[in-house]
């Protein structure tokens, strides 16, 4: 029994619900849900190295954008309710297939769930870096229960203009909870680095969803970051976007983003000063995207 669950105000939704009884915005009970775990090789290199990242993908999501990849499993909550044992089970067996870490990804509605299945996973053997893969929507008390727990903070910083957020992602104050959530995974885990042979060790890896008609306002978050944070934070920029789940009810939403869309925001990280970049061919389409199990 997690007394945190009994009235959630895990993240800025802050529902104030009885989780044991009811399912808040995130559509998320007390009990911990997932799609599926496996080695996946489309993440960035330094996460999927040879040999794959132990991705364990969650049901349910804090954040319901509505063009989300994963929307079958993070709108429609696709999938299976797990014990906590079984999640520790899932992280080992990840581990002694050869992963090179563990990839939670949407993790942050079951933050107080995996605390006590990451130290339990820990004291069973568990010794491949952890990555919290999230969509930065949290609050940064929350992220500091995970100090100790988490190696590498992968956040996706998805809206600079709080406009943007509240009407593909009905959450207005996404931009202050992202920036500050970053911080603090900043001030846990500070630059990106890696071993000798390019896999990430610790550290954080800012993703950035560049979105079409510059909707993310990718250019201005960085610089944001650049003059209230630390250039020397490493960037992912993604250029992956196309139209899923709803976003075929928003024009501007309904295609991938251009050449020039992307090198406009790459070229503004380079201008202020970025140097560690990973940067990404387009591609509109879903090559990546795990086949979720529809149960
Ligand atoms: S984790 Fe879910 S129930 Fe808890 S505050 Fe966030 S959206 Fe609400």
């Amino acid at each position: 029994m997690h007394s945190e669950l009994s009235n959630c105000r895990i993240c800025p939704r802050d529902c104030g619900i009885n989780r044991y009884l009811q399912r808040g915005f995130c559509g998320a009970n007390q009990y911990i849900k997932i799609n599926i775990a496996q080695l996946h090789y489309g993440e960035e290199p330094c996460l999927s190295g040879s040999r794959g990242s132990g991705t364990i993908f969650f049901s349910h999501c804090n954040l319901k954008c509505v063009f989300c990849q994963n929307y079958m499993i993070s709108v429609e909550g696709y999938g299976r309710e797990i014990s906590e044992e079984d999640i520790v089970q899932t992280m080992l067996n990840l581990q002694q297939k050869g992963a090179h870490n563990i990839n939670l990804v949407t993790p942050t509605h079951y933050t107080i769930q995996l605390i006590s299945a990451l130290q339990r996973a820990k004291t069973e053997g568990l010794t491949i870096p952890i990555v919290w893969n999230s969509s930065a929507y949290e609050k940064p008390e929350t992220l500091r229960l995970l100090k100790g727990l988490v190696d590498i903070y992968l956040p996706d910083f998805k809206y600079f203009h709080g406009v943007h957020a509240k009407k593909y992602s009905h959450a207005p104050d996404y931009p202050h909870y992202a920036f500050e959530s970053l911080k603090e995974m900043f001030h846990q885990q500070g630059r990106l680095e890696l071993d000798e042979n390019g896999i990430a060790l610790k550290g954080v890896l800012l993703r950035l969803l560049v979105l079409p008609e510059g909707l993310s306002g990718t250019e201005n978050a960085l610089r944001k970051i650049a003059y209230e944070l630390s250039s020397e934070i490493s960037l992912s920029i993604m250029g992956q976007y196309y139209p899923a789940g709803e976003a075929g009810r928003y024009p501007e939403l309904s295609r991938g983003i251009t050449q020039a869309e992307y090198k406009k925001v790459l070229d503004t990280a380079l201008d202020l000063g970025f140097t560690s970049i990973y940067a990404q061919e387009l591609s509109c389409s879903d090559f990546w995207t795990p086949r979720f199990v529809r149960r």
